[in-house]
């Protein structure tokens, strides 16, 4: 179906009662997310392949159905919440899906989000594959701040924003049904590239009489005034100018961290966390260092596609 032009919300939306969904995968996720939607009021049918799960959620109002089919034949919003795509593949395989709007919060890559869209179409039913970026005790406590990506079908988005909006908030990212996986990817691997700093620092000062907790104030108070690059290594790569209002250039920041490697080899500590991104700076500066001596380091992330 190509309905990816903006729609009015349907009377499935906020003016009328909360709509029915069904939900397939009671895991932590899933069950966070049925909690909220029988705490606001929308008739759940849920299914997990281990029947025993949905017993408490019964007890708050839930309907357990005993197959994928029967869940997925109770309502036209059908949330799949599963472990990841290949227990979609197999709970879903042979189940009638005509006129369904399948909503996948399943973790998944950008490919397989696209695969299971085209896989969701050719059996007549509308996709939106979606990247939950909370955990599950963030789900339902809006205050916490976790929301999910959503991108495919605009169309069924729009239907069901609201019921969408119940455990998280709701960020439509694109047509594309890869986008919500790309979207949710880049931002867990910038956190991780965060945590592998973090990991290293804490490593450096164990053992010495630096205690951890008078570390952490500096760490985040550090981390927050460098976060400027989020935004600076964005403009740069729009106006693809490395080298205008540079303050900390190349050429010095490779030098640097040559004292980086020495200290973590004083204190014994791996260097395999710093390593990586240090060695990406240096191969952008020898290719070229008349050319990027100068540069700010985004210019270094032109080397990370093949
Ligand atoms: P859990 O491991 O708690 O639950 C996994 C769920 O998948 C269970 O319902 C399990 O059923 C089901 N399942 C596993 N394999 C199959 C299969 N072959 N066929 C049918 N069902 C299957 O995971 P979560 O609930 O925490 O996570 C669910 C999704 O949400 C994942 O994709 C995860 O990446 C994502 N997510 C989770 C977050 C978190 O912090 N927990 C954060 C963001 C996203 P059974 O009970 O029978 O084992």
């Amino acid at each position: 179906m190509t309905d990816n032009a903006p729609q009015n919300p349907s009377a499935t939306a906020s003016s009328a009662a909360p709509a029915p969904l069904a939900l397939l995968g009671l895991g932590d996720m899933g069950t966070a997310l049925a909690r909220t939607w029988l705490a606001a009021g929308h008739p759940l049918t849920v299914w997990n392949r281990t029947g025993a799960k949905a017993g408490p959620l019964v007890a708050e109002g839930a309907v357990a159905a005993a197959t994928p089919a029967g869940a997925v034949a109770a309502a036209r919003l059908v949330v799949l919440c599963l472990l990841d795509d290949a227990s979609v593949g197999a709970a879903l395989d042979g189940v009638d899906l005509t006129g369904k709007d399948l909503v996948n919060l399943t973790t998944g890559t950008p490919a397989e989000g696209r695969a299971r869209a085209a896989w969701a179409e050719a059996r007549g039913a509308r996709f939106v594959d979606g990247g939950i970026m909370a955990t599950p005790t963030m789900i339902g406590v809006p205050e916490a701040g976790g929301y999910v990506f959503y991108s495919g079908s605009r169309g069924l988005f729009d239907t069901h924003r609201a019921t969408l909006e119940v455990p998280a908030g709701a960020r439509f990212v694109g047509a594309d049904a890869g986008y919500a996986a790309l979207h949710d990817v880049a931002l867990l691997s910038a956190m991780y590239g965060l945590f592998a700093g973090i990991s290293h620092a804490y490593a450096l000062i164990e053992g010495e009489d630096i205690a951890p907790k008078d570390l952490s104030p500096l760490l985040s108070e550090w981390l927050g005034a460098m976060g400027f690059f989020v935004g600076n290594a964005a403009e740069r790569l729009t106006t693809r100018d490395f080298t205008t209002g540079v303050v900390s250039g190349l050429a010095m920041q490779v030098a640097a961290a040559g004292t980086l490697l020495r200290t973590a080899e004083e204190q014994g500590v791996s260097t395999e966390l710093l390593s990586p991104y240090l060695e990406l700076m240096k191969r952008r500066l020898t290719g070229d260092p008349a050319a990027h001596g100068g540069e700010d380091t985004a210019g270094a992330i032109t080397l990370l596609r093949a």
